[in-house]
């Protein structure tokens, strides 16, 4: 560490977001281009180097960040960039995406704000991009096997890139025409503008990884086809089965799915599109909801020019802390109230007609959608409930609705592409693809990473799956391996 007091002579200062009146009239990154490298080393002087980081056993990918945080504050950027990329491959994505369990995890969090891991980590990323520091590291030979990766999400991308760089010939099949899997066409450019995207699939090509898109694997190759083509598969598909809202009038025109609203709009950001179909410009928004699902249609609702927009969650409004006696420290608190930049937004331009906090209504359960003589929806019938969802008398609200964006979370993988039933493969009670502990289906040969065996999750625990996946499928096809295996596919998040 730089500076041995830096933690009580430095307050946290995070990356500054842009205004809100600027940042919403485009669909740029929230932040201040160049305002985070001026401030971070100062902010990395703020690790303790307490002896036991916490917050290298909350990130599941085991990053250093203690190591890190002295190279950092040492201005040593070369050997930061090494060190970060020695356990994350893709830490643009994660600097920008994560969560932070890590911070929730600082031991300076006990009693001070925690040390700012996520942006010092998009600060060595960035700054290794600019220095040349992330060069393609093709393989040195070729084993001669061949691995199919179905699926370009941050798991089938660092599944594929380590599998990659340690000799195997990979090629990565994609439903969607281009690679990312929900980075591309479900997170907005507000979070993360795409040429971070394309910057790292260009280094993967370099690298000699090969992308199949626009391919459905039990559709347009069948899935018994491609095993039976290569040594091995992984499959990493995620988990795209969306939760339904069984209430009346779901069948109303102008009621979607988020991941039908949000690829919409992702492709005008890529120019497939003039205006989205499912534009929010001029309509009255509800997004039923209270995740970052939800808070991404709420961001891109806001750009789009939508009259009035109002997210529901079916839970309380959460503290301002954590609760010491549920989600004590280290653990990441899940109830506690949070304010992401679309919050910020929404909340400033005073979007929603009502709301408990920013563009909020929290304990709010649907009850039925109404519609017009064209069978479009028009308005949404709610009421407060209480911490058993039990419907409180007397606290029915009428909202004004004529888009309704369901966020309701995922169950599974997409069964419709046959897949699944293709290969046989036995899922476990949950609804995902069932694994042994070393990520393998009961089928031979084949292996399961990411949402797909997961569920639903985060894009740290996709990049971890994908880095363990290879581990798993390189001993499987050589007889060992020295890539790295960050977690199991039964670990989970530290809980009390
Ligand atoms: C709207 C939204 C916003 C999110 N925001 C965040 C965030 O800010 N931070 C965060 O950490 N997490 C976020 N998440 C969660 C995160 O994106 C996922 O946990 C992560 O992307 C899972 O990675 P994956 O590789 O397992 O699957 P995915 O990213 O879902 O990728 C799976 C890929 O497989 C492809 N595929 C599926 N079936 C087939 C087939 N039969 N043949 C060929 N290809 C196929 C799909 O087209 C897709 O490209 C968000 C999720 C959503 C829905
Ligand atoms: S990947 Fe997430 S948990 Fe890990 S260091 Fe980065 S921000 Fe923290």
């Amino acid at each position: 560490m730089g500076d041995p007091k830096g933690f009580m002579t430095t307050p946290r200062q995070e990356w500054p977001r842009r205004p809100v009146e600027e940042r919403v009239r485009d669909w740029n990154e929230v932040y201040v281009p160049g305002a985070l490298l001026p401030i971070i080393s100062k902010q990395a002087d703020r690790c303790m180097d307490c002896g036991i980081p916490f917050c290298h056993e909350a990130c599941p990918l085991g990053n250093l960040i203690p190591e890190w945080n002295d190279l950092v504050s040492r201005e040593d950027w070369r050997a930061a960039a090494d060190r970060l990329h020695a356990t994350n491959n893709f830490p643009e994505f994660t600097g920008r995406l994560c969560p932070a369990p890590c911070e929730a995890g600082c031991v300076l969090a006990i009693n001070q704000p925690a040390v700012t891991i996520k942006n010092v980590e998009c600060a060595i990323a960035d700054r290794a991009w600019e220095e040349g520091f992330a060069p393609p590291r093709p393989p040195e030979r070729l084993s001669g096997k061949t691995v199919a990766v179905i699926g370009s999400g941050p798991a089938g991308l660092a599944a594929a890139q380590q599998l990659t760089r340690v000799g195997h010939t990979v090629a990565v099949y994609e439903r969607d025409d281009r690679p990312g899997g929900l980075m591309r066409y479900g997170i907005p450019e507000f979070k993360m503008e795409k040429h971070h995207l394309e910057r790292r699939l260009e280094q993967m090509l370099d690298e000699g990884t090969k992308f199949r898109t626009s391919t459905v694997v039990g559709r347009d190759v069948g899935a018994a086809e491609l095993k039976s083509r290569y040594d091995a598969v992984v499959i990493a598909t995620g988990a795209r089965a969306w939760r339904e809202l069984p209430v009346p009038g779901r069948d109303l025109t102008g009621v979607h799915q988020a991941m039908e609203y949000l690829p919409l709009s992702n492709r005008v950001r890529q120019g497939d599109l003039e205006t989205s179909p499912l534009s929010a410009a001029g309509r009255h928004v509800v997004i039923i909801g209270g995740g970052d699902t939800g808070a991404d249609c709420l961001g891109t609702a806001v750009r789009e020019g939508a009259a009035s927009v109002t997210q529901l969650d079916i839970y309380a409004l959460p503290g301002a802390q954590r609760d010491e006696d549920t989600e004590p420290w280290p653990t990441y608190p899940v109830r506690v109230y949070r304010l992401s930049a679309a919050h910020e937004e929404a909340g400033d331009l005073r979007t929603a007609p009502v709301a408990d906090a920013d563009a909020r209504l929290f304990a709010a359960s649907t009850l039925r959608l109404d519609g017009d003589r064209e069978g479009h929806v028009r308005s949404l019938h709610l009421v407060e409930v209480d911490a058993r969802r039990r419907p409180v008398d007397g606290t029915g609200r009428t909202l004004p609705a004529d888009l309704v964006l369901l966020a309701l979370g995922f169950t599974g993988p997409d069964r419709e592409d046959g897949l699944v039933d293709q290969l046989g493969l036995d899922m476990d009670p949950r609804g995902t693809i069932a694994r042994d502990p070393g990520f393998a289906t009961n089928v031979p040969g084949v292996f399961a990473a990411g949402d797909a065996g997961r569920g639903q999750s985060l894009i740290v625990w996709a990049i971890a799956e994908g880095r363990a996946v290879a581990a798993a499928v390189d001993h499987h096809l050589t007889g060992s391996s020295r890539l790295p295996t960050p977690i199991g596919p039964y670990d989970r998040p530290m809980a009390v």
